[in-house]
């Protein structure tokens, strides 16, 4: 990156350490400006931190566990976070969806292994899929990257866009097998879209596709060793995180050139409203939060006992059953209710990290999705999901941990409501996130920089990489 053409070193903070905070904090630094970083929180990584959450040894990621926008960003690639302990892990296959004859369909990360194992629906999977993974690395850019835009890769991303706006369930009439319909609505569901809305299908091959490309890993060690590796690098460019340091208003924050925002907009609004003019305070005021989550983290005393054995060898589960009953699943929580049996994801990382837990023992991480801040326990539900697929689960319980909307708000002032993607992503939110401005607010200094801004959630640091060359340029 230019370093920053001034006579006196430009200072500039970032409120808020996750993900997005930490990239622009990092692309601020990296072009020659002082920068600060304060965090409410007493460790640094917002949703992307691990913490001994139920016993002592068992280390459990509080927010996101799984990475294929982490290690396929075009802004992360470009860090040398290996060198600050960066570690991915790679399960021998990427994910795994257990159905109710015992067995489990397996998304292979080689193309052709997948497609072999996909049988009738090999060839429309590679065709789905193919030459985004091909060329993935003009692909990500663009797709992470807001919108409208001119392309650089036309032709690739005409090709993506004559199925971007497609539903899941449209998408899925491709495939012959019950199986692969299934594997593709595990996919699409990660959206908290319904499977028949447009864009649903764009979320499905938008996991799918770094499924083949550059895999689903998860660092050795947990979300923190990310979070870590990038709070290093960013001290060798002379940034500084301060932590339990939360800003109740912006007017605190005298001295800087510029500010940027790692916060949602109804939190900018509390800390910043007066600096932001009317019509600006009205959109964002207007900005629509998506479905929350409800979390349990395990502390168990062997792997889970799944009865389609296959199911060992992905870090990550969906645990659902049919095309129809995950769509079922994902309608009920859109229309503000909860589903009997509801799509489940559930990560198992110890089985290929074994710092995660002490010798012989194991922790999982499972969510299932449910309205905006409702306050509904799901615990009996999800854990009849896990049973349906692992007899005996329950009996490996060592301790667990649960997470309503309302307790993930109280470690993450971010997921308001229990919602972890910054905020709803359908068509309009897709390209006006939150608003026209993107990055930019009404106050000439003040940016944001969180999941609520293109291309919105998931840990990529895209959203704080874009925000942060707004700024610069601002600056410039
Ligand atoms: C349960 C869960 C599971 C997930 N699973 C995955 C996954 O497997 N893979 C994936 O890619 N993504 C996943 N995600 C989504 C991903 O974690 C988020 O999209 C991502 O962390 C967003 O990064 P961010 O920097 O925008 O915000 P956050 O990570 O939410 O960080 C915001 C930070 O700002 C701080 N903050 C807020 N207000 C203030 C203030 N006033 N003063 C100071 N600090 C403040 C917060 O404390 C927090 O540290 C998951 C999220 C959750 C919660």
């Amino acid at each position: 990156m230019k370093k920053l053409v001034s006579d006196k070193l430009r200072k500039a903070c970032v409120v808020g350490s996750g993900p997005n905070g930490l990239a622009a904090a990092i692309v601020l630094a990296q072009a020659g400006l002082h920068v600060e970083v304060f965090e409410a929180q007493p460790t640094p990584g917002g949703a992307a931190r691990t913490m001994e959450l139920t016993l002592p040894g068992f280390h459990h990621d509080f927010g996101s566990a799984v990475y294929p926008l982490g290690a396929g960003s075009p802004f992360f690639s470009s860090l040398p976070l290996e060198k600050y302990g960066l570690e991915w892990i790679h399960s021998p296959a990427p994910l795994a969806h257990p159905l109710d004859d015992g067995t489990a369909v397996v998304l292979e990360r080689d193309l052709d292994a997948a497609a072999a194992s996909l049988g009738v629906d090999g060839k429309a999977w590679t065709r789905l899929v193919k030459p985004f993974v091909e060329h993935w690395s003009e692909f990500a850019p663009e797709v992470l990257h807001p919108l409208p835009a001119i392309p650089r890769h036309p032709w690739l991303m005409a090709r993506f866009g004559l199925s971007a706006l497609l539903s899941a369930q449209t998408i899925a009439a491709r495939f012959r097998s019950e199986r692969t319909r299934a594997l593709f609505a595990g996919l699409a569901a990660h959206s908290f879209l319904r499977l028949d809305e447009t864009m649903s299908g764009a979320f499905g091959m938008l996991m799918a596709i770094p499924a083949h490309a550059v895999g689903w890993p998860i660092p050795r060690g947990g979300a923190q060793s990310l979070t870590d590796a990038l709070c290093s690098y960013l001290a060798t460019l002379g940034g500084h995180v301060h932590t339990s340091s939360p800003i109740d208003s912006l007017a605190a924050l005298s001295g800087y050139d510029v500010i940027l925002c790692d916060v949602t907009p109804r939190q900018l609004l509390a800390i910043g409203g007066e600096r932001l003019s009317g019509e600006y305070r009205r959109q964002l005021q207007g900005f629509r939060y998506g479905p929350g989550v409800f979390k349990v983290d395990y502390a168990l005393q062997s792997p889970i006992p799944w009865k389609a054995p296959e199911c060992a060898r992905a870090a990550t589960v969906h645990i659902g059953g049919s095309f129809e009953e995950i769509a079922a699943s994902e309608a009920a929580m859109q229309s503000g209710k909860t589903a009997d049996r509801p799509f489940v994801l559930l990560a198992q990382p110890s089985l290929f990290d074994s710092s995660r837990a002490p010798a012989g023992k194991h922790t999982a991480w499972a969510y299932c999705h449910i309205p905006n801040a409702s306050t509904v326990n799901m615990l009996e539900n999800l854990e009849a999901q896990i049973e349906r697929f692992a007899p005996g689960f329950r009996d490996t319980i060592l301790a667990r941990r649960v997470f309503s909307p309302a307790a993930l708000e109280t470690l993450d002032a971010n997921l308001v409501g229990g919602d972890v993607g910054g905020g709803a992503l359908d068509l309009r939110q897709f390209v006006f996130r939150p608003t026209r401005r993107h990055y930019a607010t009404s106050a000439d200094d003040i940016f944001l920089c969180s999941a609520s801004t293109p291309p919105g959630g998931g840990v990529h640091g895209m959203c704080g990489y874009h925000a942060a060359r707004i700024a610069l340029a601002r600056l410039q």
